[in-house]
């Protein structure tokens, strides 16, 4: 394990060549291969909404940009759009909305659970990624059916959230929460936005600590990409986008390096950077792809940041294979383990 001076370390030195980072990129695909193996799983993406409670200050979705063109997904969209994943033979679906915690909405997303477990058969994994609810929530939608839930935590420093979010949005709660889901008996993930504005690489190095204390499960990290109907957009980054590319590949290969049994997904803030973005994130360590299997008619509208491509990535490049395997973190499976025996 690296210690923050080291991982400031890498995450400082020069940037601005990709090929200078071969050998850290190269040395974590190699432990991906050896722990999670050889395999890049494939995740549905679903997004069921793109309606929101919260007002984070990055967010092109935010309750406050009364510009934004709302939309929520019929339950037969739903149901279609994981109905056409699993026939696809992707192992698993996410469901992705912005945060509403009204009892409709809780029913509701318990309600789609069920429905497409029942219609797999099971088969389907299941990943949510509906935000801070409470702890009884996330039981209910645990005991229906979904076995993952994604929540990033977007900066680990109190200081930076603090910076990048009005006053009522509470770092503490995000951590709470982030507890109440691995109580539950979830598989977790956070992650993080890399080349904030505010961010320095000791923050950076800090999230990897973060995740490590954490012992999450999944992560998925991406670049920051301003977008420009929020506060945030006139705010400078210290980094060009292109530098944040770069940061964001030294992050998944460190983290494949601290947390070699984790699920890492090469998320689509990297293709909106790069046209092969993802598969630079793919090259660089992470092992998870989410294309998106929403209905294309809504897909431009859940637009978190500026230039987010509405259309997918050929995947033929990729070693993936559509047999439906669910592709869990064997670092979920360990940890269990030890919590029995700790029992
Ligand atoms: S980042 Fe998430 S919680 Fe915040 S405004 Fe956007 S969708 Fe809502």
């Amino acid at each position: 394990m690296r210690s923050r001076e080291e991982l400031v370390k890498v995450l400082g030195a020069p940037l601005g060549d990709l090929a200078t980072d071969e050998a850290l990129f190269a040395g974590a695909a190699e432990v991906r291969d050896r722990t999670v193996g050889r395999r890049v799983y494939l995740r549905g993406l679903i997004e069921l909404s793109n309606r929101c409670r919260k007002n984070c200050l990055y967010c092109g979705i935010r309750s406050g940009n009364g510009r934004a063109e709302r939309y929520e997904l019929t339950d037969g969209e739903v149901l279609e759009a994981a109905r056409g994943a699993w026939r696809a033979g992707y192992g698993s679906v996410v469901i992705q909305a912005g945060e509403r915690t009204d009892g409709a909405f809780v029913e509701r997303v318990e309600r789609l659970v069920e429905e497409i477990g029942r219609m797999s058969e099971g088969k389907l994994g299941i990943t949510l990624s509906l935000g801070e609810q409470t702890a009884e929530v996330y039981r209910r939608w645990y005991r229906a059916g979904a076995h993952r839930y994604l929540l990033r935590i977007e900066a680990s420093s109190p200081v930076l959230y603090g910076r990048l979010h009005p006053a009522d949005h509470r770092y503490e709660r995000r951590v709470a929460c982030l507890e109440a889901l691995r109580e539950t008996g979830y598989q977790v993930g956070t992650g993080v936005m890399i080349g904030l504005p505010f961010q320095r690489v000791e923050d950076l190095a800090d999230d990897l600590l973060f995740f490590r204390r954490m012992d999450i499960d999944m992560c998925g990290m991406g670049p920051y990409i301003e977008h420009p109907q929020t506060p945030l957009a006139g705010v400078r980054s210290e980094f060009t986008r292109e530098e944040r590319l770069q940061l964001a590949l030294r992050m998944i290969a460190l983290l494949r390096l601290e947390m070699p049994d984790i699920n890492i997904a090469a998320t689509t803030a990297l293709h909106a950077l790069h046209p092969r973005g993802r598969e630079l994130g793919v090259a660089a360590g992470a092992n998870i792809l989410m294309p998106n299997v929403t209905p294309e008619v809504v897909r431009g509208n859940y637009r978190l940041y500026e230039g987010k491509p509405a259309e997918d990535t050929d995947l033929s490049g990729f070693r993936t294979v559509p047999d439906g395997a669910w592709g869990d973190a064997p670092h979920y499976a360990s940890r269990r383990e030890a919590a029995k025996s700790e029992e």
